[in-house]
């Protein structure tokens, strides 16, 4: 049995979260759900849901802004900010970050490790977004997964994400990980 880890982005949605955590419920895998701090403010109970329900709860920033338009102090607080609106609602301190649009910042990077927490980006994207963002190619995408692999998917609909699109044929997509002895884990620090 390989591992992968699915990450979800965004999040948390009253739509599409709770969606995603019964697909992963039915198919027994773990993920990590990369949540906003304004998001996560606003649906706390569904960040309690997803830990509760043995997923790892990750920083995404506070508000989502693009790490390059803004000023380093800026991009500090985001990150600082973020992980203090997680560790309110879930009890303690994230252990992973990853910054909005995947853009890396020094700077930010710092700020999560002076806060506890690994910067993580992924090895392979469902591409749940924009123009190229339908079932199909997500599921041709996603059949590429061979072990090993941070995956990037979204449970939010923030910008121009497809969770709709994504749920489409997650259920499935899991089935068949399972089938080729593939399961998903949350994140560990020494991955
Ligand atoms: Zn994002």
């Amino acid at each position: 049995m390989s591992h992968i880890y699915l990450t979800f982005d965004d999040g948390p949605d009253p739509e599409f979260t709770p969606r995603v955590l019964d697909v992963l419920a039915r198919a027994n895998m773990h993920a990590t759900f990369f949540a906003i701090g304004t998001q996560a403010r606003r649906w706390p109970e569904l960040v309690r849901r997803a830990a509760a329900e043995g997923h790892e709860i990750a920083n995404h920033s506070f508000s989502h802004r693009h790490p390059w338009m803004m000023s380093a102090r800026s991009a500090r607080a985001e990150v600082r900010e973020g992980a203090a609106v997680l560790s309110e609602i879930t009890g303690h301190a994230p252990n992973f970050f990853r910054p909005p649009h995947g853009r890396m910042r020094a700077c930010m990077r710092e700020e999560a490790q002076q806060g506890g927490q690994k910067t993580m980006l992924w090895d392979l994207s469902a591409i749940d977004w924009g123009p190229f963002g339908r079932a199909d190619k997500i599921a041709e995408r996603l059949s590429r997964i061979q072990g090993e692999e941070v995956v990037l998917m979204h449970d939010g609909r923030n910008e121009h994400n497809k969770p709709d699109e994504l749920l489409k044929v997650l259920p499935q997509v899991l089935v068949q990980l399972s089938e080729r002895g593939l399961r998903s884990r949350a994140l560990v620090k020494d991955v």
